[in-house]
């Protein structure tokens, strides 16, 4: 049963937390999105998160996205943002379909991507996904191989590179995670100071960093994320 009463609550809770953590760094609330990850959860609860009038949706698994997409395609102007990476096979599934990509992360896959994209003459919005932390169970580029990334990026026509994803390595407690957002701030203000001026990328101060989950996304936006991903403290605990 979705109840969908707790889930509008849960999203004021959550927004009321956001604007909480902006305005103690003297940011504003109004910039950064959040993105109600909605993995394992039914249209309903998609539905009840929209009725409260939330709007950027996140899921990891195509497969899970087209069914739950054709469920709720009548809203129209819900955003989806898919997280994490995405096979190449299934590449041509969500080019020029989704509002955000938060998961380039390997040279073949981006190649496919723009391939795809340049085909569909669409422009996809997409994020770098960065492996700070060099986890073996985790995707995304080395700190190192960013810079040729971002130069890649720029120089492929269909993908509109906004900016950088983080997953850092798990720790409930936020203050554990806190280095990796710092260190993944500073990387974001690196290249965006280094590429500065390039027409195809966003201007210096425009780039996105999507990092921050239910448990510590108040961190994440001391620490300049533009983007957080929320899905326990919106739904519920998943199955
Ligand atoms: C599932 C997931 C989230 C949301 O996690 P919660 O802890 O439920 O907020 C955020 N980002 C990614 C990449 C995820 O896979």
């Amino acid at each position: 049963m979705i109840d969908s009463a707790t889930i509008a609550e849960n999203l004021a809770a959550v927004a009321d937390r956001i604007g909480r953590a902006a305005r103690h760094v003297g940011r504003d609330p109004q910039a950064i999105t959040l993105v109600a990850v909605s993995k394992t959860q039914p249209a309903a609860a998609i539905r009840a998160a929209y009725a409260a009038g939330q709007r950027d949706f996140g899921e990891n698994y195509v497969q899970e996205w087209q069914h739950k997409a054709a469920e709720v395609a009548d809203l129209t102007d819900l955003r989806w943002h898919v997280l994490g990476h995405v096979q190449r096979n299934k590449v041509k599934l969500v080019i020029g379909k989704v509002a955000l990509l938060h998961g380039v992360d390997d040279m073949l896959g981006l190649d496919e991507m723009a391939r795809h994209a340049w085909q569909a003459k669409v422009q996809q919005d997409v994020l770098l996904q960065v492996n700070l932390a060099q986890e073996a169970t985790k995707r995304g580029c080395t700190e190192a191989d960013a810079d040729l990334f971002v130069e890649v990026l720029a120089r492929s026509p269909g993908l509109r590179l906004r900016g950088l994803m983080l997953l850092p390595p798990f720790d409930l407690d936020a203050e554990a995670v806190r280095p990796w957002f710092a260190r993944m701030c500073a990387l974001r203000d690196r290249l965006q100071a280094a590429f500065a001026g390039v027409p195809t990328l966003p201007s210096a101060g425009h780039w996105w960093l999507s990092m921050g989950m239910s448990h510590d996304f108040e961190a994440a936006i001391e620490h300049g994320a533009t983007h957080v991903r929320v899905g326990t403290a919106i739904f519920g605990p998943r199955a």
